[in-house]
C-alpha cells in the first residue's frame, strides 16, 4: 500500500519532461542544430565534423544520447557526409521523406532527424548508405582501444591532391588525408605553406589496415605514382613544400624505404626522396580533401609509372 501511494504521488508530480528526459536538451541546441535535428534540414557537404572522422567508438544521438551507429560501419562514401552501412539494431526508424522520393532516418528513441538512407549503390557489401548529418551526432570514442586495427603512413610527393588520389585507390587503405608535416609552424594554412616559409611539406596521412596491405606495398605504390628522381619539387610544382620524402614512424619503416630506394637505384633511378622522422601531422582544410573527386577531374602531375621490376 505504501508503494501504491508513492506511485500515485510520482504520477501526479510527473510532467512531460520527466516522461521524455531529452526534451530539456532541446533548448540547449544551437540554431544550426535545431535547423537539422528538429526542422529536418541538411548541413552543407564536407563541412561536418565527422565526415572524415576515423576514430573508433559509438555515434550517439545529439538530442537524446541514444547509441545509433558503431564506427565499424562507417565508410568513406565521398559524399561529404558521414556514411554508415549499418545502424545499431533498433536505433533508427525509416520514414518516407516529405519529398516523396527519399527515405528519411530518425532516431528511434526521440525522433531527431538524422539524414537519409540509400540502398543499392554498391559502396559496401551491405549495399546501404545511411547518410547522416554530423550535427545530429556525438561520437563517444573508445579511448582504450582507439584505432588498434589501423596503421598510419606519411608520404610527401608534391601536390598532395594527386598523391591522395592514387593512394586512396589501394585495397586496404581506409583513408588518405591531405596535410602538412616536417615544418616548424603549428597548424599552418595552405597559403602559409605555399608561401614556402613554414618548412612543411605537402604530405598525406595514409590510414590503412596492415593485415590487408603492408607498409612496403604502400611505399612501392608511392614511388610509382610520383617521380622520386625530381629533386626540386614535383612536375610543375617547384619549391621545398613539394619535395619528395617519406616520414617514418620507426626503424622497420626506415629499412623498408631504404631497401626500396636501393632497388630503384639498381634499376637506374637517381632517387631524391628523403627519409625523415615523423613529426606532427596537420590536416589541410576540407577544401583540399578529396580534391579531384569533388572537382570530377584527374591529377595534373601524378600518374602511375612502373619503376620496380
Ligand atoms: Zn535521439
Amino acid at each position: 500500500m505504501k508503494f501504491f501511494i508513492f506511485f500515485i504521488l510520482l504520477l501526479t508530480t510527473m510532467n512531460a519532461s520527466d516522461l521524455k528526459p531529452w526534451t530539456k536538451n532541446i533548448e540547449q541546441l544551437s540554431d544550426e542544430e535545431k535547423y537539422v535535428i528538429l526542422n529536418k534540414g541538411t548541413e552543407r557537404p564536407f563541412v561536418g565534423k565527422y565526415t572524415h572522422e576515423k576514430s573508433r567508438g559509438i555515434y550517439t544521438c545529439k538530442l537524446c544520447d541514444a547509441p545509433l551507429f558503431d564506427s565499424s560501419s562507417k565508410f568513406d562514401s565521398r559524399s561529404g557526409w558521414p556514411s554508415f552501412d549499418d545502424a545499431i539494431e533498433g536505433a533508427i526508424k525509416i520514414v518516407p521523406d516529405a519529398d516523396g522520393r527519399r527515405e528519411e532516418i530518425v532516431c528511434a528513441n526521440c525522433g531527431a532527424h538524422l539524414g537519409h538512407v540509400f540502398k543499392g549503390e554498391g559502396f559496401t557489401p551491405k549495399n546501404t548508405r545511411h547518410c547522416v548529418n554530423s550535427i545530429s551526432l556525438n561520437l563517444v570514442k573508445k579511448q582504450d582501444q582507439k584505432d588498434v586495427n589501423l596503421s598510419y603512413a606519411y608520404f610527401a610527393g608534391g601536390c598532395f591532391w594527386g598523391v591522395e588520389y592514387y593512394l586512396q585507390k589501394l585495397d586496404g587503405v581506409k583513408e588518405v588525408i591531405s596535410g602538412f608535416m616536417g615544418g616548424h609552424v603549428k597548424n599552418p594554412s595552405y597559403y602559409e605553406v605555399v608561401r614556402s616559409n613554414t618548412g612543411h611539406l605537402e604530405t598525406v596521412e595514409v590510414v590503412y589496415e596492415s593485415d590487408k596491405i603492408s607498409y612496403e606495398k604502400l611505399a612501392r605504390a608511392f614511388f610509382e605514382i610520383h617521380d622520386p628522381t625530381q629533386a626540386n619539387g614535383q612536375g610543375p610544382d617547384v619549391g621545398e613544400q613539394y619535395l619528395s620524402a617519406v616520414f617514418v614512424n620507426n626503424d622497420d619503416e626506415t629499412n623498408a624505404i631504404k631497401k626500396l630506394i636501393e632497388e630503384l637505384e639498381s634499376n637506374g633511378y637517381k632517387v631524391a626522396t628523403k627519409i625523415l622522422p615523423k613529426s606532427e601531422f596537420y590536416a589541410a582544410d576540407e577544401s583540399h580533401q578529396d580534391y579531384y573527386e569533388k572537382k570530377g577531374s584527374r591529377p595534373y602531375c601524378h600518374g602511375y609509372t612502373k619503376r620496380f621490376k
